[in-house]
Parts: structure tokens; sequence; C-alpha cells
């Protein structure tokens, strides 16, 4: 899953970042409200994390903005001062949930492994495909009730495909769901990736090549 984080403050931003990373989310950055509408034109987002103060239109305007477009992400208002009135007025505008800065990186992910959970709602983010069971807020993928161990990337990898199953998905935005601030990923490195995640899932499912497109996950029936 992708998170898109709207932070003007660098040293806030890098936290964040590093924070989440480290729990295995992708993370995309931006450092203003404009920054946030030209990302979301281009790419879904499984959540937002938006500071209030921001250079230009505020983090509360772009919540407004965000739920008159019809984006229904979760999202977790970072504010310096947490007041009632900022509370309030930040609900009425459709925010999810909110953290006080300074705050526990550790804290922040729980918070946004919360808001996952509930927006995934009565599914409790869990997807079966015949004899897989992909747990999208646990991260966990069971095969015939046995746990397969996957790194982070294999299961960004994953989650991309299965989030997207039947439908095929370019090499690029599995690229671009792997890559973290620290590590670019090559369109080669992907390919490895995609044939150890192969490799784990054996029987279960197909990861199809389909040449110059990408990639896409297929179901197999049980017969
Ligand atoms: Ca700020």
């Amino acid at each position: 899953m992708r998170l898109l984080i709207v932070e003007d403050d660098d040293i806030v931003a890098d936290a964040i970042t590093r924070g989440l990373t480290a729990a295995n989310y992708s993370v995309h950055r931006v450092a203003s409200a404009e920054a946030a509408q030209a990302a979301l034109m281009n790419e879904e987002f499984a959540m937002a994390v938006i500071d209030v103060g921001l250079p230009g239109a505020d983090g509360l305007s772009l919540v407004r903005r965000l739920r008159s477009t019809g984006k229904t992400m979760p999202t977790l208002i970072l504010t310096a001062r947490c007041t009632l009135t900022d509370k309030v007025k930040a609900l009425d505008l459709g925010a999810d949930d909110f953290l006080s800065k300074p705050f526990e990186a550790a804290e922040l992910a729980a918070r946004c492994r919360a808001l996952m959970r509930r927006a995934s709602g009565a599914s409790n983010g869990i997807i079966k495909l015949n004899r897989m069971s992909i747990d999208l807020v646990g991260r966990r993928l069971c095969i015939d009730d046995g746990e397969i161990e996957l790194t982070a990337r294999e299961w960004l990898l994953l989650e991309c495909l299965v989030l997207r199953i039947g439908l095929i998905v370019s090499k690029e935005r599995l690229q671009q769901a792997v890559a973290n601030p620290d590590h670019d990923i090559t369109p080669n490195a992907v390919e490895v990736h995609i044939s150890r995640l192969r490799a784990k899932i054996g029987a279960a499912a197909t990861v199809r090549t389909l040449r110059g497109l990408g990639y896409r996950l297929e179901e197999v029936k049980s017969s």
C-alpha cells in the first residue's frame, strides 16, 4: 500500500518516511497541498497523512478538497496545536484521525494501520483467492493455512498485484510500489523480486508476464 505524506517540514517528513518505510509501507512525500493534489491525479493512495500548517493552501483545506472531489481514503491530520476546535473542524471537513506533534514513529504507524483496517471494513482487509489468503492489514500471506514468509519488497509487489487481480499492472507501477527514498529499484530488480515471489506462491496463483505490458496475477481455480 502506498501512503501519501503531505508535510513541508523536512525533518518531520524524513522521520515519518523512515518510520513508515520501516513498517513496510511505501511512501510518496510532497511538501504542499498543491503537490498533493497533483500526486492524487496520477495515483491512488491507501491513505494520506497531512500536516495542517503548509505553505499555500493548508492541510484542512486539502482534506475538504479531497472529500469534495470524492476521494474517500482515510486521512490522518498532523498538527502542532491540537485544540478541541481544531479537531472538531478537521472532523467536520472529513478527516479521520489526528496526531499532535511531537509523536513517535511507532504511534503513527499504529494509527495508520488502524485507519486502513477501519477503511477495509467488513472484509477485515483479508482477500481469499482459492488456496491463498492475503491479509492486507496484518501483512500475512497464507497458502493452505501455512504462512509464507515474504520480504518487504515481495510483499509490496504481491499487494500491488492482488489489489488489481486479473488486470495488467505495468512494470513501472510495480517499480513505483517498491521504491523507497533510500533505494531506487531497477526494472531488472522488479523481475528478480517477481520471480522470487512466484517461487514462494508456487501453484497457488499465477503471476503472468505480458511482454512489454507488465504482469497480471491470475487466480488458479481448484479443479
Ligand atoms: Ca508544517
